[in-house]
């Protein structure tokens, strides 16, 4: 009886945490339905994340410092071989983690005359050998085919971040798995989780259906099978306040979960940190996980993480052409440390000697085996 008890008790403190969780989740959901922007929410404000990363250096160590200890900073990039351009902050879908505060209420989206100043500066730049196309919902910008075509007559090979149920979302977009497979382009998609549960918590009711049936018209086609050359990429972020777990063993499980379940087949996952910053800063601060996550970012650092780091080989546009050392730093408004702030005069000798900029939320990239959009570092 009194085991009995025992267990009862447990019992009901499962389920009032799950409910607690639950709930929590509930008012996320609820609220997140609109971009931090449309919700005037005072974190809509690149400068109060800033404010709020900042003020914990005080019980943080500092990045910037952490990089000097061991003789890497200022941080240098490598060689610039990756142009990622986001083509606005559009998406179709609000999902809890984002750290573009991208939604169906985000208007900024790339125009043509800047889509030529990007293809220019491709086209003088020899060492990019990728571009790698974001947003928002990339796709979701009206010149997103010709973008595509235009990129692939210079060459290069092209990356589309996809959320997959863009794709299927309307008849529109319908026809963009066989443009996708003219060029040859690398899909890289989003999926959370194996679970229609985990994925559709982070990501939205019905998302991971939507995402299964995106799955199987890419593979359909010859996406993620073997000898087609046509890759197919999922990538993994948690769900909660932790790091991924090891990159290697989570893709085995994805493999055979996929397939066993849903006859869906792909070549990579990446397990990705999320970044402490917009709307997973939101999650982090409103269920008062803020300072155990920095922590664990500040605890995990692995100096072997830091040769890998994307801004080492990658520069990123914004919709509207600025210039930053990365997406997430064009999310926090930290421009690159050169004078040249446009792509319109993107010039690669200056770009390749400046100093990265670094803050605070850098730490989620050197946490554990490392994060960037290729997945684990090391
Ligand atoms: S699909 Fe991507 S860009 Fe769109 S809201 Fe979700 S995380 Fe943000
Ligand atoms: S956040 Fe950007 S600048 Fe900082 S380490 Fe990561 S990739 Fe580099």
């Amino acid at each position: 009886m009194f085991i009995f008890f025992i267990m009862r008790g447990r019992l009901r403190f499962v389920c009032n945490t799950a409910i607690l969780f639950n709930s929590l989740a509930t008012v996320l959901n609820t609220a997140t339905m609109k971009s931090l922007k449309a919700r005037k929410h005072e974190l809509s404000s690149a400068g109060h994340q800033l404010e709020i990363l900042d003020n914990n250096g005080t019980t943080f160590p500092n990045f910037a410092d952490k990089l000097n200890s061991l003789g890497s900073f200022p941080l240098k990039p490598q060689s610039i071989e990756i142009l990622q351009i986001n083509l606005g902050k559009m998406c179709n879908q609000v999902c809890e983690h984002c750290h573009v505060d991208a939604g169906p209420d985000r208007k900024e989206i790339m125009t043509r005359e800047t889509m030529h100043d990007c293809l220019a500066a491709i086209r003088n730049c020899n060492t990019i050998h990728t571009v790698d196309l974001t947003g928002g919902a990339p796709e979701m910008n009206p010149l997103f085919t010709w973008f595509a075509n235009e990129i692939s007559k210079l060459g290069k090979k092209i990356i589309v971040r996809s959320n997959l149920t863009i794709l299927v979302s309307n008849k529109k977009y319908s026809l963009l798995p066989e443009l996708f497979k003219e060029h040859k382009i690398t899909v890289t998609a989003s999926l959370p989780c194996y679970t229609a549960d985990n994925t559709d918590k982070q990501r939205g009711k019905g998302v991971f259906q939507d995402s299964i049936k995106a799955l199987k018209i890419l593979n359909e086609i010859g996406y993620g099978q073997p000898e087609t050359g046509l890759e197919l990429n999922l990538v993994y972020n948690p769900i909660g306040a932790h790091l991924p777990p090891s990159q290697e063993k989570l893709q085995t499980d994805y493999k055979k979960i996929l397939l066993q379940n849903y006859g869906v087949v792909f070549n990579n996952l990446y397990t990705i940190t999320n970044i402490p910053i917009s709307r997973y800063l939101e999650f982090l601060l409103a269920s008062g996980k803020y300072e155990s996550y920095m922590q664990t970012l500040v605890d995990s650092f692995n100096p072997a993480a830091i040769n890998g780091l994307m801004c080492k080989n990658t520069v990123s546009v914004s919709w509207n052409g600025k210039l930053y050392d990365c997406d997430f730093n064009q999310m926090l408004e930290l421009p690159v440390n050169t004078g040249i702030s446009h792509i319109k005069n993107f010039n690669n000798e200056v770009f390749k000697q400046r100093d990265i900029v670094v803050k605070q939320h850098c730490f989620a990239c050197t946490a554990g085996a490392g994060s960037s959009c290729q997945g684990a570092l090391v």
